[in-house]
């Protein structure tokens, strides 16, 4: 089973995920299925033998197809559940409790299409056709008394039901989960890109700007701290493009280093950052951290195309208050952080506002 799943390289991708609850779905309709041939041969039920086996062998086959197209692997395996629901009732009767299959089908066949979007009638066609065949075999077994194939005691029958609803049951919490794992893997994906620069891997200015105004209406004091690289149009003239990007890259882990419990950042443009903090530390704390993380950032050595560089940054903080708004308050901010640059660079500057 190990060497299989290894094989198979399910790792923590949305696919990955996809590809072991797809591959477990195969391994329990597969132990299923051999679960009821021992019961088929028991009571020696001929022609669900030959069905059941023609199953399993669809399912051992499936073992390494299943995962490169979930799609057409569940279209399948609906069909197979369905005729072989069918069969049942016909050969065993209404007692068994082989139709109840039919809600872990509707389940499984109407969740899918309601959540991924298109504007496909197909799904509601074929879970009307689910219904109508159910009452059709009703009709058929219960009103007509078709006569039954092979008829099983009482023992078996309960047995059955208790199994078969069972069956059902897993269906559905088993189709659920996959679709809701499908999509919250969708979603986290989605809601990272819009929220996240792709870069640095920081917090975009979006998100700056919904978690500024959070904290700014929580808090009637906290800090806003506005860095600036140094001569990066230096760094990008001479080392390139890409050097002057891997030096926002590494810029970025450091940030992300520096952020911990009240502290957060992000990329606010350019080679420009914001770092708030909520209000839980103190603004001396507050400055503290942002010359640790300056003379950090002067003394690291930052890999580039070829070699390493020095790189030094510009702060300028500002004591923000929730008197004005948040975009006022980080242009005291960046009033500073021009001080900071006009006064020579490589320095935190903090005035307070007077506000
Ligand atoms: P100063 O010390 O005054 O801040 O000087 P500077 O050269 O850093 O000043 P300026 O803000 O004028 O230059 C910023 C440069 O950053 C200009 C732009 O080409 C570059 N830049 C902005 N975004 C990116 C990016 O994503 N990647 C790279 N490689 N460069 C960028
Ligand atoms: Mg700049
Ligand atoms: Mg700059």
């Amino acid at each position: 089973f190990k060497k299989i799943t290894n094989e198979l390289n399910f790792n923590n991708s949305m696919e990955g995920k996809i590809n072991e609850i797809t591959f477990s779905i195969n391994l329990l309709l597969l132990i299923a299925h051999t679960l009821f041939m021992i019961l088929y041969i028991a009571v020696n039920a001929k022609a669900m033998i030959a069905i059941d086996l023609l199953a399993i062998i669809l399912y051992i086959f499936f073992f390494k197809r299943c995962v490169t197209s979930t799609t057409i692997y569940a279209q399948i395996v609906f069909i197979e559940i369905w005729f072989h629901m069918i069969a049942a009732v016909l050969s065993f009767g209404w007692n068994p409790g082989f139709q109840n299959w039919t809600y872990g089908l509707v389940c499984a066949f109407f969740l899918p299409s309601l959540t991924n979007g298109k504007e496909d009638e197909r799904p509601y066609w074929f879970g009307l056709l689910f219904v109508l065949i159910y009452y059709i075999l009703i009709f058929a077994v219960r009103i007509l008394h078709f006569p039954i194939l092979h008829p099983l005691n009482e023992y078996y029958n309960h047995f059955l039901f208790v199994i078969n609803t069972l069956m059902s049951f897993i269906g559905i919490f088993a189709f659920t989960l996959f679709y809701t794992s499908k999509h919250k893997f969708k979603e986290d994906e989605l809601s990272k890109k819009a929220g996240f620069d792709e870069l640095t891997n920081l917090y975009n200015r979006y998100t700056l700007n919904e978690i500024g105004n959070k904290i700014l209406s929580n808090n009637s004091n906290f800090e806003i701290a506005i860095l600036d690289i140094d001569h990066f149009k230096n760094i990008n003239d001479t080392f390139g493009h890409n050097s002057g990007d891997l030096v926002l890259k590494q810029l970025g882990k450091i940030l992300r280093m520096f952020s911990s419990e009240g502290i957060k950042s992000g990329r606010w443009g350019g080679e420009e950052f914001l770092i708030y903090s909520d209000g839980s530390i103190s603004p001396d704390q507050f400055i503290n951290l942002m010359e640790k993380l300056r003379k950090y950032v002067e003394s690291y050595k930052f890999k580039i195309e070829k070699g390493h560089i020095n790189v030094t940054i510009s702060i300028g903080v500002a004591e923000a208050n929730n008197l004005v708004s948040l975009e006022e308050n980080i242009s005291m901010a960046d009033q500073n952080l021009y001080r900071a640059k006009e006064t020579g660079r490589n320095q935190v500057i903090y005035e307070k506002n007077g506000i």
